[in-house]
């Protein structure tokens, strides 16, 4: 028997990555979604693509974004309602940055339960607020990132703490939550989720 046919199917197809900003959520989507066999969906970066190509929602959404505070839930569920009907996120996804607020909560379970499916897990990176601060002050170095300055980065964490950090309480509630120490190298952090999946 070879190795690939020995081995299960991965029961863990539908995730949401949740942490604060600066945890190393994108990195971390990118490679755990590789692992899982499943899309990578960031709404920060559907954001971002449609600042670049000056569509509408781009410029809707630049303005909130270059202040840091989030984008209105019609607009941010509008476009991850779009996204998940595309075919490559039938069988999965990973979320990365949805849902970010009790209204988007509700929103993704109408939209998951309209398609007969539930989420399998949501993985928090927790990470040190200081910590943070300083590693986004580092990349708006290195990538000049228009919502990295100083007041955006603090008031992005705070915007965090207010609305998104209670979410995590909501799905530990409800049996979903796998909390992982999103402090360290990339692939010790990579790791320790796909360890914590099982
Ligand atoms: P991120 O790359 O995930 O840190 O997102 C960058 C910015 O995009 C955020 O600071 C928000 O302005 C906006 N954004 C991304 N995801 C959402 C969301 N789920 N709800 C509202 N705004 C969002």
């Amino acid at each position: 028997m070879t190795e690939s046919s020995a081995s299960a199917p991965r029961s863990v197809s539908r995730l949401i990555l949740v942490g604060p900003p600066g945890a190393g959520k994108g990195t971390q989507a990118a490679r755990l979604a590789e692992h899982l066999g499943v899309p990578a969906i960031s709404t920060g970066d559907i954001f971002r693509a449609n600042v670049a190509q000056h569509t509408t929602l781009g410029q809707t959404a630049q303005r909130y974004m270059d202040a840091g505070e989030y984008v209105p839930d019609e607009v941010t569920n509008a476009m991850v309602a779009d996204r998940l009907a595309q075919p490559d996120a039938v069988g999965g996804f990973l979320l990365d940055g949805y849902p970010r607020t009790e209204a988007q909560v509700g929103e993704l379970d109408r939209m998951l339960s309209e398609a007969g499916v539930s989420l399998d897990a949501v993985v928090e990176l927790t990470a040190d607020i200081d910590e943070l601060v300083a590693r986004l002050l580092k990349r708006a170095a290195e990538q000049g990132r228009s919502d990295d300055t100083e007041s955006v980065i603090r008031r992005r964490q705070e915007v965090y703490a207010e609305q998104t950090a209670p979410l995590v309480g909501l799905y530990e509630a409800r049996g979903l939550l796998v909390r992982v120490d999103g402090l360290g190298g990339i692939d010790e952090v990579t790791e320790r989720v796909l360890t914590a999946l099982g």
